[in-house]
């Protein structure tokens, strides 16, 4: 028996699943994210197999539905799941694809207990939050340990301690935390301000969050402290006494100039190291951290500046587009540049000022989106930077607005649209996808998820991939329409990629320019920090080129 663990311990291929909670407190937005993200990138650097999942209180069944202006970026899975973009971060830290499992909503677990309510599984029973809501939380964080592929499943609960909609998920973890007592953990994210006023930092607020965690009876074995200033050893050391937490468990995140500092700077405090420990694994040796400080280094030492503009209608909110921003970040830096993305409102251009707007721009990204609001500024955009011919990527709707606008002004169908914007339009170059006709219902119904796509070999996108089938994430309703595919190559603009089984379009392009390609997926989902996306890195090369060529 003792042999066994002994192998068990020393190989961590063989150890029981562990699970590590991380809850927050104080306030929303503390990056409870980047901070299970790190902590799973340190610990897959030691070897381990991890995931992440999140649980999100609010009750919609996904965040498909959400505007942007709720919570940012509506992120997609391979498998066609619409999901927090928290599950971006997971995947840019980890490099390791996240699926439907990997976040559930209140919203899900409600229906799922309500539809097994009506199928009678309850056998007459009154149906409760406790247990019957509790033990469906509970089957969900198992659910991910129990296919066997994990070391560790680490799982972020949305929401602050505190909110009454996240006392059931609070309720599942005191019980689990029971029922699996060393293999599991909990970390507490919680922020200590500076009182700019009165020159001091403050930890009444980390006192009464942890207050609020032991109500629900969940002592936090870990304690990440936000802060924008260094806290003091002796401040963490009375934190930790009044928090019940060792103090060697206390750790700070102090803001860093990018997030993919935050890895290295939770093992300069050894925050594996206390993991490990506290849930009575061995401590060997230290993470393999070569490739991702590589990154850094890269990240760092860059000097020159490429400058992108994004066009599109959300670009006031930080984090509406942000895996397009993160893959362009990405590229920078495999590119040793700077990145200085240029958030251009689709609603603000027009033919008058498109010059002065665009005109220091070495590339420019036409985003996704839905709805009519800020097209007209999509081919405004699309317009001057075709015929001035500078970089230019057009992702989903980008793309729709790139054959729409190629449509008009090239082809001379002046009416051209897509039918989302004009139902009515004679030349309805994009449109419904025929499976989308019969569709009524809103939530996870488009086409959503990776397939595959054949690209035409010498194409600028084959290039970039270096091969010709690939796969990637889409998540869309509408189409270019097949009728009009002859008409476009005649006139110049390409297909050069269509999914093998249904023929539809994927990727367009208009050979002789410098690089102006559009893709009816979203590349942006699948670039991580280790394995950035091709085409992106492939858009960037011809931005610095077309920035050398300007000098
Ligand atoms: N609105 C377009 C469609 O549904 C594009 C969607 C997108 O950009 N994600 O097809």
């Amino acid at each position: 028996m003792l042999l066994e663990l002994e192998f068990s311990f020393n190989n961590p291929l063989t150890v029981e699943t562990k699970y590590i909670f991380v809850t927050g407190g104080v306030v929303s937005s503390l990056g409870k994210g980047i901070i299970s993200s790190s902590l799973a990138n340190l610990l897959i650097a030691r070897g381990f197999k991890v995931t992440i999942q999140k649980f999100d209180p609010y009750i919609n069944i996904d965040p498909g539905t959400l505007n942007p202006y709720e919570h940012g970026e509506c992120y997609v899975t391979v498998d066609g799941h619409e999901a927090d973009l928290d599950l971006g971060h997971y995947e840019r830290f980890t490099n390791i694809q996240t699926t439907r499992a990997n976040n559930v909503t209140t919203g899900r677990i409600y229906q799922s207990v309500i539809d097994k309510e009506r199928q009678g599984v309850y056998l007459g029973k009154t149906v409760q939050i406790i247990p019957h809501i509790t033990d469906e939380i509970k089957r969900n964080v198992k659910a991910l340990g129990n296919t066997g592929k994990f070391d560790f499943v680490i799982t972020e609960i949305g929401g602050t301690v505190g909110d009454i909609e996240s006392l059931p998920f609070l309720e599942a973890v005191r019980q689990l935390r029971w029922e699996l007592g060393m293999n599991a953990l909990c970390v507490h994210l919680t922020y200590v301000p500076y009182l700019h006023a009165a020159k001091e930092l403050k930890t009444k607020p980390t006192q009464h969050s942890v207050k609020k965690l032991q109500e629900v009876g969940i002592q936090p074995d870990i304690l990440v402290l936000r802060t924008e200033k260094d806290i003091p050893v002796n401040m963490r050391r009375k934190i930790a006494q009044f928090c019940n937490v060792s103090p060697d468990a206390v750790f700070q995140s102090v803001d860093l100039p990018s997030i993919y500092r935050v890895p290295i700077a939770m093992h300069q405090q050894h925050l594996d190291e206390c993991v490990l420990r506290k849930m009575g694994m061995p401590v060997e040796g230290e993470p393999h951290m070569e490739p991702w400080c590589k990154f850094l280094e890269r990240m760092e030492s860059a000097t020159k500046t490429i400058t992108i503009g994004l066009v599109g209608k959300y670009v006031e909110l930080q984090d509406a587009y942000k895996s397009i921003n993160e893959a362009l970040f990405q590229s920078a830096t495999y590119n040793d540049c700077r990145l200085n993305l240029v958030s251009i409102h689709s609603e603000k251009i027009n033919d008058e000022n498109v010059d002065e707007l665009l005109k220091e721009m070495d590339g420019v990204i036409v985003a996704p989106g839905f709805g009519s609001r800020g097209i007209e500024g999509k081919f405004v955009a699309l317009k001057w930077c075709r015929e001035h011919d500078i970089p230019t990527f057009g992702i989903c709707l980008g793309m729709q607005c790139m054959v729409i606008e190629y449509a008009r002004n090239v082809m001379g169908l002046t009416l051209a649209n897509s039918t989302e914007m004009d139902p009515n339009t004679p030349d309805n170059v994009i449109d419904l996808m025929e499976e989308q006709k019969s569709v009524t219902d809103k939530g996870g119904t488009m086409r959503l998820g990776a397939y595959e796509c054949q690209l035409t070999p010498e194409s600028t996108v084959a290039k970039a991939y270096g091969k010709t089938i690939v796969s990637e994430r889409h998540r869309h309703r509408f189409e270019f329409n097949d009728s009009y595919r002859e008409d476009f190559e005649q006139a110049g603009m390409k297909c050069v990629g269509t999914n093998p089984q249904t023929q539809l379009v994927e990727v367009v392009e208009i050979p002789g320019k410098r690089w102006y390609v559009g893709t009816q997926y979203h590349p942006e989902y699948s670039s991580t920090v280790l394995s950035p996306n091709p085409i992106f890195l492939s858009f960037f090369r011809a931005a610095i080129e077309y920035h050398d060529t300007q000098k």
